[in-house]
């Protein structure tokens, strides 16, 4: 890993990046205002997973990526690359093979992607049987009229494509940490909605605090995001979704606006994290709104977070101090370069929440700022 730069720095990099990127020429005052385009120095972000799994290779996702960028490759196909990286690997249990399953055992992935010079996108929600949505949601952008297909549809459409499906996405441990939270709610009966869910958070709870189930792995997904030497703006998101979910439950990963937006005039937004929170404000859209309108990738993300926060006032969404009780992650890049990780907790579990980086100083993982601090434990 690269050095470690503090978030101070870093803001301060990028916001000098921002400035001389952004500079206009002088222009008589009658002239027709020009949009000059500079080059700008490549970057890729990505959610923290993009920078720990390389599946039995020599590089992460954000390696991957940048190195894929700096080659000259098209900046939506190095992202795609680097993400097949975290799909492919079994050992990371919220994306792709080996994704936690749904509430029947079935892994069900969503992904979306988009090209900002193109200005193309596609996705698929619930998609059985193939490793790598992410190339699905590419093939969807590049080979049909539509933005996003779903289920049985979207797995037809893979078939017709080439793609490989396979019966059974699970890998051993996706499989038994499954079984054994179905064993614990009951399968015999299908609860009411309400006590369902509170049975699933219950076991859920409980497997936690024996030790057999990751803290964090009810949710788990990758964002990442890159700006080329071009200026050339791009993203991917993609997730096997909330752990043990209602079949056919989709998210905010695969829906464009929410788990992913972009402008190619003035940058990119993805998220990780809660989805249904971030649905209902559809979070990134609104931070590259907030960007069009002069804020900086920290503060719109901020100011997402901020809206989040507002709009919920569930109870059982709620800290016993009347906050969010779920984390919630925005990956942010300005068509200037300046870039930033922004969450609503800085640490969950004991642990800092951190966002991925390549640029050309090398790889690094990086704290998120944080809206609220760090969660209050008990
Ligand atoms: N946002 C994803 C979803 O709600 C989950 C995650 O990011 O971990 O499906």
């Amino acid at each position: 890993m690269g050095r470690q730069v503090s978030r101070r720095e870093f803001v301060k990099a990028g916001a000098a990046v921002s400035v001389a990127a952004t500079a206009a020429p002088a222009v008589a005052a009658e002239s027709p205002t020009v949009l000059v385009r500079k080059a700008t120095p490549p970057v890729v972000i990505a959610s923290a997973n993009g920078h720990v799994f390389r599946n039995g290779g020599p590089r992460t996702c954000v390696e991957e990526a940048f190195a894929r960028i700096t080659a000259g490759e098209d900046v939506l196909d190095a992202l795609i690359a680097g993400v097949n990286i975290v799909e492919l690997d079994p050992t990371e249990m919220g994306v792709g093979y080996g994704g936690r399953p749904n509430a029947d055992g079935v892994v069900q992935l969503d992904s979306c992607c988009m090209h900002g010079p193109r200005k193309r996108a596609g996705g698929v929600a619930a998609l059985e049987g193939v490793r790598t949505p992410s190339l699905v949601a590419k093939a969807v952008m590049e080979n049909t009229d539509h933005h996003l297909l779903v289920g049985g549809g979207a797995q037809a459409f893979a078939r017709q494509m080439g793609f490989e499906i396979e019966d059974d996405l699970n890998t051993d441990s996706s499989r038994a940490e499954w079984l054994e939270w179905k064993r614990r709610i009951d399968p015999g009966h299908w609860l009411d909605p309400e006590k369902r869910s509170r049975a699933g958070a219950a076991a859920r709870e409980a497997m936690v605090a024996e030790g057999r189930l990751d803290p964090e792995s009810r949710l788990g997904t990758i964002n990442c995001d890159g700006v080329g030497p071009g200026g050339e703006i791009c993203g991917v998101t993609t997730t096997s979704g909330l752990a043990f979910k209602i079949p056919g439950r989709v998210g905010d990963s695969p829906i464009l606006g929410a788990g992913l937006w972009l402008d190619g005039d003035v940058g990119v937004a993805g998220s990780t994290g809660r989805g249904e929170a971030n649905l209902f404000n559809l979070c990134s859209y609104l931070i590259v709104e907030q960007m069009r309108q002069g804020r900086g990738p920290r503060d719109a993300a901020l100011e997402a977070l901020r809206r989040v926060k507002e709009d919920t006032v569930e109870q059982r969404l709620l800290t016993p101090g009347g906050e969010p009780a779920f984390g919630l992650t925005f990956y942010v890049i300005a068509r200037s370069g300046e870039y930033a990780g922004v969450t609503m907790w800085g640490k969950e579990n004991g642990r800092e929440k951190q966002f991925a980086v390549c640029t050309e100083n090398g790889p690094e993982l990086l704290a998120c700022e944080s809206l609220l601090g760090d969660f209050p434990t008990a």
